[in-house]
């Protein structure tokens, strides 16, 4: 039987490695998606178009929330970042476990508008940890990564708000514990009505 995708919400302060752990399970489960968010920010690096993000102008940006293109959107250190619901609905119809790797604003919205969707909040080891990843990341000015430490405190007390809490010291153990929260997930008795009812209707 044809199952959707379930949603889940993976935030993080920035600099804790979540985008990196996030890739290595897109990388080893083909079931597990990550939805490709718009920006108005310039690609980073070795970052492609469609990739990593859509990249579009703010005029276009503005363009599509005034459409209502977007399920959530933020500003985020003065760029607009946002998940378009298209996008999104195509991966849950092929039945994907789709990760929305959004900011806490983000999750915010999708808490309220997708009650259902599992949120999981990225913590790094300490803040010392937090810091020298930052600062050795190399592709930021010292402007933006001070910006991003201020910030980072404020991130990180919002991780009360989130189903579940996985700290990013060891990236495989990391990953295995996101792995296990999505497979409980797709198990909870709300993700599993179809195969109940199924199986009541041929007793
Ligand atoms: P970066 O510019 O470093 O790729 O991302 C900056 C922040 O924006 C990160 O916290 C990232 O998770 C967040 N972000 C990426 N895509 C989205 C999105 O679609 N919506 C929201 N709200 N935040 C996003």
């Amino acid at each position: 039987m044809h199952k959707p995708g379930q949603i889940f919400i993976v935030s993080a302060a920035s600099g804790t490695g979540k985008t990196t752990l996030v890739s290595r399970l897109v990388a080893n489960h083909s079931n597990i998606r990550v939805c490709v968010s718009h920006t108005s920010r310039a690609p980073r690096g070795a970052e492609q178009n469609g990739v990593h993000y859509h990249f579009v102008s703010a005029s276009e940006f503005e363009r599509l929330i005034g459409e209502g293109a977007f399920l959530e959107h933020a500003n985020v250190y003065g760029h607009y970042y946002g998940t378009s619901i298209h996008s999104l609905n195509e991966l849950v119809a092929q039945g994907s476990n789709v990760i929305l790797e959004i900011d806490t604003q983000g999750a915010a919205q999708v808490r309220k508008s997708l009650p259902n969707a599992c949120s999981i909040f990225i913590l790094p080891p300490s803040f010392a940890v937090l810091t020298q990843r930052l600062s050795g990341r190399g592709t930021d000015s010292g402007e933006v990564i001070a910006k991003r430490l201020a910030k980072a405190r404020d991130e990180i007390e919002q991780a009360y708000l989130f189903d579940y809490v996985v700290i990013n010291d060891d990236l495989i153990q990391a990953e295995t514990d996101l792995l296990h929260i999505i497979k409980a997930h797709s198990l909870q008795q709300s993700a599993q009505q179809a195969f109940i009812e199924q199986i009541l209707a041929n007793t």
